[in-house]
């Protein structure tokens, strides 16, 4: 069976891919990446994300403003990330969250963001990302607040949290995505995780150029080609083959995103 995989969360858009995006995307799409998103992370990456996003027909573009750039973004930026997210390959809005880890911006400048992606996901009925780093319960109360009034459609994106947070999460409605950390020796606990989590909400990503899959663990950049490693993980945790968990995850995806069927041929 052809593989038809989606990596649902690239940084096609950062530097270290400006002079091969074209290979890139070439060489995902040889090993059955038919479709692939490329995440903002502020006004500038987001407009990146766009204009690839026009480039490729197997490229989507997420527009918004990550937590740990939130404090240089500008109402004027967010009216640019709000006419891109009208654009016909724009899918979904973000990445947005809140991050503990690093200390780049006040944390009720974060929330305050998140907030505003939240909101306008509600609004315009489109679905967001989220990066959530070492801040677990402070996520889970803006989605539990938000999720009072609708069912959400998000993805927790690279998920590296507890058990307790996924599963909640999934009750609220969102879609869990893993990204090469699951497959690390050390990540026993996330493996229990992603063994968990309902079939129709597991998503797969690469999150490259960071954060290599075994056995590629360490070589950077990564790049989407590479999400079949993560997809061969998950599918041996959960018992089932890789053909079957692609042709779930894949599913999952379109239907979340409003993905297309690619073109085959
Ligand atoms: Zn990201």
């Amino acid at each position: 069976m052809a593989f038809a995989l989606v990596d649902t969360h690239t940084h096609l858009n950062s530097k270290e891919f400006n002079e091969s995006v074209a290979e890139v995307v070439g060489r995902a799409v040889a090993e059955g990446v038919r479709q692939m998103l490329v995440v903002g992370i502020d006004r500038a990456s987001s407009e990146r994300a766009v204009e690839i996003a026009s480039q490729y027909a197997e490229v989507f573009a997420v527009v918004g403003i990550q937590p740990n750039s939130a404090h240089q973004a500008t109402e004027a930026d967010w009216k640019t990330i709000l006419e891109m997210a009208a654009h016909p390959k724009s899918v979904a809005l973000g990445e947005t969250g809140l991050d503990r880890y690093w200390d780049h911006c006040p944390f009720d400048v974060q929330q305050r963001w998140f907030q505003l992606h939240l909101e306008q996901a509600a609004k315009s009925e489109m679905p967001f990302v989220v990066h959530c780093r070492e801040a677990e319960a402070d996520v889970l109360a803006m989605l539990k607040e938000a999720g009072k009034s609708q069912q959400l459609r998000g993805i927790m994106h690279s998920y590296a949290g507890d058990m307790e947070t996924a599963l909640v999460c999934v009750e609220l409605g969102m879609h869990v995505s893993f990204a090469g950390m699951v497959t690390f020796k050390k990540s026993d606990a996330l493996r229990e995780v992603a063994a968990a989590i309902p079939a129709d909400r597991l998503l797969i990503e690469t999150d490259c150029p960071y954060l290599s899959p075994e056995p590629k663990r360490g070589k950077f950049p990564n790049e989407p080609a590479r999400v079949r490693h993560t997809l061969d993980c998950l599918a041996v945790v959960r018992g089932v083959s890789s053909e079957e968990l692609a042709q779930q995850t894949t599913q999952n995806a379109r239907r979340l995103l409003g993905l297309p069927e690619p073109n085959l041929e």
